[in-house]
């Protein structure tokens, strides 16, 4: 005689005579315990949908009434960004400001900076024919210097504006950090387990590894708990 030994067990009778098979938990059950199995299923609905309603309520109450915290978190930062715009603008009006003028004294300005000079060397050439002393060497210079005015008068300066490379602004980020940290590296053998939920230590006892969280905080308190479900020969 021969008994099939790989006939799985009905899960709650723990009998060999587990021939239904739900896909969803992948356990065996038999014909009586099928329909049991099923109502379990459905109970559980109702918990997930208890939950659902518990979360639909406490958005409710938040819609409807900003918690304190928050409040005053969105107020602190939206002043930081209210700065940044008053400062952003004042940087931009100020660089365009100094753009403009000199602008102007490369175009029309440049005149204006061209005939002060040659006012200057009028005087110059007035004060040499009323007390005539000059020499070659000087009728030279003022002759370099008029040929030169004459062709910078001729052929103004090619000016372009554009934009430099450098960003004169630098554009806002806001980072979103979970309120729940998660832990996500280590130094040593660490399983995460549960999205980072749980950290399962592999090494052996002598070993310290280090864990971190996801997070990463600059500045500000921080109040982190977390459980030490198990100890291998170290007591708190
Ligand atoms: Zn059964
Ligand atoms: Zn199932």
């Amino acid at each position: 005689m021969t008994t099939n030994l790989s006939k799985p067990l009905c899960r709650i009778c723990n009998k060999e005579r587990g021939v239904f098979k739900c896909d969803g938990c992948s356990d065996h059950f038999c014909f009586q315990h099928t329909g049991n199995h099923r109502q379990h299923v459905i109970k559980q609905l109702d918990h997930v949908e208890e939950i659902h309603n518990l979360v639909q309520e406490s958005l409710a109450q938040q819609s409807a009434e900003p918690r304190q915290d928050v409040q005053a978190l969105q107020d602190e930062l939206m002043k930081k960004i209210d700065v940044w715009e008053r400062d952003s603008i004042a940087k931009i009006k100020k660089v365009a400001e100094e753009t403009r003028n000199e602008l102007i004294q490369h175009t029309t300005g440049y005149l204006t900076h061209k005939k002060l000079e040659l006012d200057k060397l009028t005087n110059e050439l007035c004060l040499a024919r009323q007390n005539i002393d000059f020499i070659e060497s000087d009728l030279r210079e003022w002759m370099n210097k008029l040929n030169k005015m004459k062709a910078e008068i001729i052929n103004p300066v090619k000016i372009a504006v554009r934009e430099a490379g450098v960003p004169l602004v630098t554009k806002m980020h806001i980072d979103v950090f979970e309120s729940f940290d998660l832990f996500e590296r280590t130094s040593g053998k660490v399983i995460f387990e549960e999205n980072g939920k749980v950290a399962v230590v592999q090494d052996g006892l002598e070993n310290y590894v280090e864990v971190r969280g996801k997070s990463e905080y600059t500045t500000g308190k921080r109040t982190l708990s977390l459980k030490i479900e198990k100890l291998s020969g170290w007591s708190l």
